[in-house]
């Protein structure tokens, strides 16, 4: 069976949810439209107020409605430590565990140059610059162990050094290859309190 036009938008729209194949995402629309128009429209301003008010901390990239994301405008945190993680949801594992009082800064994914994605891709001369402009004692990686984040480490640790700053990696407890969030806060934790300089 053919769906009319509309429908079928919808469909191929919740195939970009991330484990959403044409099945599941089939399932959705029909469940919307049958039982929940108005969960349905709910959904549909939440993600234009999202995709469109959502932008990046100026200061860390992680996500934030004002240029200031709340970690980097809150006083109360250590300027001097700044923990360097891929995902804005490693910064949510992280703040979960309870531990950290320091800053964060938020690459968005990787190097990979074969993929096209060079240092300023992941905001790498951003923190270049703020490792220059000094206060900050320590950066803690925390970037994951696949080969794309060992080869973004291994870049920052050598920025680290020509800027003088100290530089320490958590490991103990978190998985080879392991995404962040999937780590629980007292792992998490752990690994934090454990990191090691390098
Ligand atoms: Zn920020």
């Amino acid at each position: 069976m053919k769906h009319s036009p509309l429908v079928q938008s919808l469909i191929e729209a919740f195939t970009c949810l991330p484990g959403v194949g044409q099945r599941s995402a089939q399932r959705m629309t029909y469940a919307l439209l049958e039982r929940n128009r108005e969960g349905g429209l709910y959904l549909a301003e939440s993600l234009r107020g999202a995709m469109e008010g959502v932008r990046q901390c100026r200061r860390c990239r992680n996500f934030a409605e004002n240029e200031l994301c709340p970690v980097c405008a809150d006083p109360r945190r250590d300027d001097g430590e700044v923990c360097v993680v891929s995902s804005p949801s490693d910064v949510l594992a992280i703040e979960q565990s309870g531990e950290y009082r320091g800053r964060y800064f938020v690459l968005m994914g990787h190097l990979s140059p074969i993929d096209g994605i060079g240092p300023s891709a992941i905001g790498l001369d951003l923190l270049e610059e703020q490792l220059r402009e000094g206060g900050i004692r320590e950066l803690i990686l925390a970037v994951g162990t696949t080969v794309e984040g060992e080869a973004t480490a291994h870049y920052i640790c050598e920025m680290a050094e020509e800027s003088g700053v100290r530089v320490s990696r958590i490991a103990q407890g978190v998985p080879m290859g392991g995404e962040l969030e999937f780590v629980d806060g007292a792992t998490l934790a752990h690994a934090l309190k454990g990191r090691r300089s390098v």
